[in-house]
């Protein structure tokens, strides 16, 4: 399941931050994924939760931001989004996507992130 190692990458990434930063408590995570990442949703979620069980990431809130594409053309200095074809998630990872005013292939400047936008903690202060 594709999700799975996603949600456990993200997750080891998570659990380092955590560590690194004492955090005791977090509520929420919030994650940007961009419009290329080809990627359920729902599927993530679940395995989120599965696998923070008994981590302190349990029972903290997924929310997912959508990136949308954002391209730099440099042979002709075309930047913005892009049409492409959808269906090339089905037979690529990385699509290759041509430049629409020159047709050279461009660079992804945005629009292939899979990353932890912020951590939202507990607010509550705990008496020592
Ligand atoms: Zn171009």
């Amino acid at each position: 399941m594709h999700e799975y190692s996603i949600a456990k990458e993200l997750i080891n990434t998570l659990l380092e931050q955590v560590d690194e930063e004492k955090l005791s408590e977090t509520t929420g995570v919030h994650l940007e994924i961009g419009e290329l990442r080809i990627i359920s949703r729902e599927a993530l979620s679940q395995a989120f939760k599965i696998i923070t069980e008994d981590t302190i990431l349990s029972g903290s809130e997924l929310k997912f931001e959508d990136i949308p594409l954002h391209v730099k053309c440099e042979e002709c200095g075309f930047e913005g989004g892009v049409d492409y074809d959808e269906d090339f998630s089905i037979h690529f990872s990385v699509p290759v996507i041509s430049c629409p005013e020159c047709g050279s292939s461009v660079k992804i400047v945005e629009g292939n992130e899979l990353a932890v936008r912020s951590l939202t903690v507990s607010d509550s202060v705990k008496d020592d």
